[in-house]
């Protein structure tokens, strides 16, 4: 099964890193969060970079 990009809103505080090193695959939604906009993208680009770089590890593998 693949895995799935997934982001606890709880922890996230909308610093947009995620979105600037992978517009790609991740969104800010109106509320100042990010969200997984599209799970495909993240075969060809370089998403662990962006959970690396999560300041609170928002952002996790499923
Ligand atoms: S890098 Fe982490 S805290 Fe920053 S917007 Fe993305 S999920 Fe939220």
């Amino acid at each position: 099964m693949a895995k799935k990009l997934v982001i606890d809103e709880e922890l996230c505080e909308g610093c947009e890193t995620c979105v600037s090193l992978c517009p790609d695959v991740f969104e800010m939604t109106s509320d100042a969060k990010a969200r997984v906009k599209s799970n495909d993208a993240c075969d060809s680009c370089n998403c662990q970079e962006a959970i690396d770089s999560c300041p609170v590890g928002a952002i996790k593998w499923e």
